[in-house]
């Protein structure tokens, strides 16, 4: 106790140490003598941790996991308290690794990447016939030897991949076998834990998270990849486009009126939006799943979802709630493909199904829901024209096809544009 005490009080006083007087490769070179004295201190941390746990001192103290134990005798977060004891754990019954770790050969994320890929080995290879108990604790101790090596060269990250396939490098003729069974039980299990949260919006997004079978998602990523594929002047991320592609799915997946039917009536998006027909004022939109959307996006989705206008009295009272507002659908829709052949703004090549019908006089202001009145756009560019700043005009020409006029920041002349792309043939 003592020696540690005078030790940390040392540590502390080197840490503060000015730094300047170093040369460059004496920064590289103390900061590696650091991390070893780290790597020492956490040491001795899982091996007190694994003393206690012999103890119980846990459970002695009100606690029935060492993890709330560490958190709450260091005031920790889990994520560290959870980590402690898996040091503790991988340094339990594996003294070569324990004497690895205080030689400095490796650090304590290593060891727990090796102890539990050793502690796995026995049961990925006692289903193969041929191999004995003894075989199987020889091959286990070599794959210890192995990853030790290894370890000089890899960050724990690499080594748990290397470890996934280890047999490869200790016992090569085992590994086809032991792969496919491990890969049927990885597969079991991933089916097991698969799952997809939406959680609550916070600052207007919402996090989507869950885990998916691999399998599964290579149905989702032969799904999107076509769809992430980045446009000309395209500015999004790729994590943007991924997550327009979701998106842009789901609304095929809508329009082909083929989902199941949801509470009698087809699914579809369905917003409820306060209207006002005196001001023809739209107020803020409520989904039904009942997430609050502000007021321009409620305008671009009266376009071409299932809105539920709730028409305001003076005082606010509802005169007139939930009648469906007339879609482009059917006959006109199909007359949109004809005409449009596919998004009609200017060079975009999305064909008719990534559309929405845009209405190019709002149906708040009066405009009405026929060929006159609307023109197909994809949804990226449905958001452009429906920008507050971004500028573009839409107007019918005189052989009744829709011209967009481009802002002055654009093209200073404003001259109407058309789309060629989809005139081409
Ligand atoms: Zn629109
Ligand atoms: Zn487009």
């Amino acid at each position: 106790m003592e020696d540690v005490q005078r030790l940390t009080e040392e540590a502390a006083k080197l840490a503060a140490a000015p730094l300047w007087p170093l040369a460059d490769d004496e920064i590289t070179d103390l900061l590696r003598t650091a991390h070893r004295l780290e790597q020492a201190a956490a040491a001795l941390q899982a091996r007190l941790v694994q003393q206690a746990g012999t103890r119980g001192l846990p459970a002695t103290q009100g606690h029935r996991k060492m993890a709330a134990w560490l958190r709450s005798t260091l005031r920790i977060d889990p994520h560290p308290a959870r980590e402690l004891t898996e040091h503790a754990a991988a340094l339990t019954h594996h003294p070569t690794l324990e004497q690895a770790v205080l030689d400095g050969f490796i650090d304590l994320r290593q060891a727990a990447v090796i102890s539990t890929t050793v502690a796995a080995l026995p049961a990925e290879i006692s289903g193969l016939d041929e191999v004995s108990l003894v075989d199987a604790a020889q091959i286990a101790r070599q794959a210890e030897t192995t990853m030790i090596d290894m370890a000089g060269r890899l960050p724990a990250y690499q080594l748990r991949r290397i470890g996934e396939r280890i047999l490869v490098h200790v016992a090569p003729e085992l590994a086809d076998r032991a792969d496919e069974a491990t890969s049927a039980r990885q597969e079991a299990r991933a089916h097991q834990r698969r799952g997809v949260t939406l959680s609550l919006p916070v600052d207007g997004l919402v996090r989507v998270s869950g885990f998916l079978g691999a399998e599964d998602v290579a149905t989702v990523e032969a799904a999107l990849h076509p769809l992430c594929a980045p446009t000309p002047g395209d500015d999004r991320t790729a994590a943007q486009r991924r997550a327009d592609a979701l998106i842009d799915v789901c609304r095929l997946a809508l329009r082909t009126g083929q989902l199941p039917e949801d509470g009698g009536e087809p699914p579809q998006l369905a917003v409820t939006v306060a209207y006002d027909p005196l001001t023809r004022n739209l107020g803020s939109a409520i989904t039904d799943t009942g997430r609050r959307l502000s007021r321009d996006t409620a305008r671009r989705l009266a376009c071409d979802a299932r809105v539920l206008p709730i028409v305001l009295g003076g005082d606010g009272q509802i005169l007139d709630a939930g009648r469906t507002r007339r879609l482009a659908t059917g006959a006109l829709r199909r007359a949109l493909h004809i005409r449009d052949r596919g998004c009609a703004f200017p060079d975009c090549d999305r064909p008719p199904r990534w559309t929405d019908a845009h209405h190019i006089v709002g149906w708040t202001a009066g405009g009405p829901t026929n060929l006159d009145n609307m023109v197909l756009l994809c949804r990226r560019h449905h958001r452009l024209v429906h920008h507050p700043t971004a500028g573009w005009q839409i107007r019918l020409g005189a052989d009744r096809h829709p011209d967009f006029i481009p802002p002055p920041t654009v093209d200073p002349t404003r001259t109407p544009r058309r789309n060629l792309y989809h005139r081409r043939q």
